[in-house]
């Protein structure tokens, strides 16, 4: 399978060189030549099988000859065997005709282990394999970096940077990133907003020369690596509420539009979605582009759903792929207006795509915290944040089209946001072992201005190759 750039300057390329590379030269996204089909007849085969078996079988059609099926198996079992026993991402029902998918048992407590201990495991066998050294550069809203920082900890050949913005996450998620030893991690609190961090990575990724000699290499949901370890649990969920017939709906709480992405890939490869509900906090630029075909960037309002506080999504430029038929040039061009203009404007034909297989709904911070209220006192259930912005799409949805069944993804485990949660029921919601063992260990991180040049100084003072 070869990969090319949304924006297509860049070569095609294989999926190691694409998932090792991370953003394209061209400043494009990779995604795959084609969309693997699964028949509705394999589709039912899966039944049954593990997530490991199933992360096996659906990963395979996306990777080459390359990766061996002995290789591919290890790299698969090594990325969830520390998930727990049993069922660790059950669907769960909730109310009439809603579930929930609970994607918060892994190590860091939110969806983005999946795919994150997935891509440390790859990292580091492609690293093994050969005697290159790597710098990733990651932004984050506060759950990427913790996943991050978990699954490339102490990996030989690898430097971690995690840009975090100052003051913008939440205790305990900046904890998860502060409090390992590991010389290989360096958080880092950026004087500014998530949108900041992203636009200093990307920065660094245009300058091919810095690029080169630290041999930069990105882990956030640009990389497709990440994309594809989240189908997995699309197909999962379909299949463990085994409809007879019925098109799911499902709920994605959303910030860069990576794991709605993963679902509409799912989609396209034939699992039987109907809409992929977009979920947003008050940072709703993707709602407001649905509802006028201009997505225009404003500034980022901080949130009580902080991992979801963006205004630019990635990965949207991989949907606009499609929804500009596959003309590459019209991406550029669209994405150049964005860079020029801080907007865009969809046609409307290529907005009618987009309405096709997407809804949107957002919810203000009053109005996620009602949710957090309603699910608690009716269902006896303590959800997160970002969760509850998924419900509130969820509830919209199913009120406009009664008989509607929606899974909503929980994203995160509540008790990363104790405040909020605290501050809403007038409880706290206990502290998973695996959270509370950082509260009393020391920090350890350093300070920057969001300025690239200061950044590069940082890092290459860092790495020594
Ligand atoms: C990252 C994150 C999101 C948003 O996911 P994207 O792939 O960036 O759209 C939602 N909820 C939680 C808890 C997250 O950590």
């Amino acid at each position: 399978m070869l990969y090319l750039s949304t924006r297509g300057q860049s070569p095609s390329i294989s999926f190691k060189e694409a998932v090792l590379a991370g953003l394209a030269t061209d400043g494009g996204l990779y995604i795959p030549v084609t969309c693997p089909n699964v028949s509705s007849e394999e589709i039912r085969n899966f039944n049954g099988l593990s997530y490991i078996d199933l992360s096996f079988r659906i990963m395979r059609k996306f990777i080459g000859p390359e990766l061996s099926d002995t290789n591919l198996s290890d790299i698969v079992h090594a990325s969830y065997c520390g998930f727990g026993v049993g069922d660790f991402c059950p669907t769960e029902p909730v109310e009439k005709n809603q579930y929930l998918l609970e994607l918060f048992h892994g190590p860091t407590l939110a969806f983005k282990d999946f795919a994150m201990q997935f891509i440390g495991n790859l990292f580091e066998f492609y690293l093994k394999a050969g005697s290159e050294k790597l710098t990733i550069v990651t932004a984050t809203s506060g759950d990427t970096g913790a996943a991050a920082v978990e699954a490339f900890k102490g990996k030989e050949g690898v430097e971690l940077f995690v840009l975090f913005p100052q003051g913008r996450i939440s205790k305990l998620q900046r904890l998860q990133m502060t409090t390992v030893s590991h010389s290989n991690v360096h958080p880092i609190a950026i004087e500014g907003d998530f949108d900041d961090c992203q636009r200093m990575v990307k920065t660094l990724f245009g300058d091919n020369q810095f690029k080169c000699r630290v041999s930069l290499s990105a882990v956030n949901s640009i990389n497709w690596a990440r994309i594809l370890a989240q189908i997995v649990y699309f197909f999962k969920s379909v299949l463990d509420i085994n409809l007879s017939g019925d098109r799911i709906n499902v709920a994605v709480p959303t910030g860069n539009f990576g794991d709605v992405y993963s679902g509409y890939i799912a989609k396209k490869m034939g699992l039987p979605i109907n809409k992929l509900l977009i979920a947003t906090n008050k940072n709703d630029i993707l709602k407001r582009t649905m509802e006028t075909g201009i997505y225009e960037k404003k500034d980022v309002i901080p949130s009580v759903a902080p991992s979801m506080d963006i205004q630019i999504s990635s990965n949207f430029e991989r949907l606009l792929l499609d929804l500009c038929e596959g003309n590459s040039r019209d991406v550029c061009m669209l994405m150049n207006d964005l860079t020029d203009n801080d907007a865009f404007k969809l046609s409307k034909k290529r907005l009618d795509r987009f309405k096709k297989d997407f809804y949107s709904c957002s919810g203000t911070d009053e109005q996620l915290k009602e949710e957090i209220s309603y699910i608690y006192k009716n269902h006896d259930r303590i959800i997160c944040p970002h969760t509850a912005a998924g419900i509130i799409g969820a509830r919209k949805f199913i009120n406009e089209r009664p008989g509607s069944k929606v899974i909503t993804l929980a994203t995160a485990h509540p008790s990363k946001f104790r405040d909020t949660i605290g501050d809403t029921l007038g409880i706290e919601p206990d502290i998973p072992a695996r959270l509370q063992k950082v509260l009393g260990l020391a920090e350890n991180y350093d300070f920057l201005p969001a300025k690239t040049d200061l950044l590069k100084e940082f890092i290459t003072a860092k790495v020594q190759h």
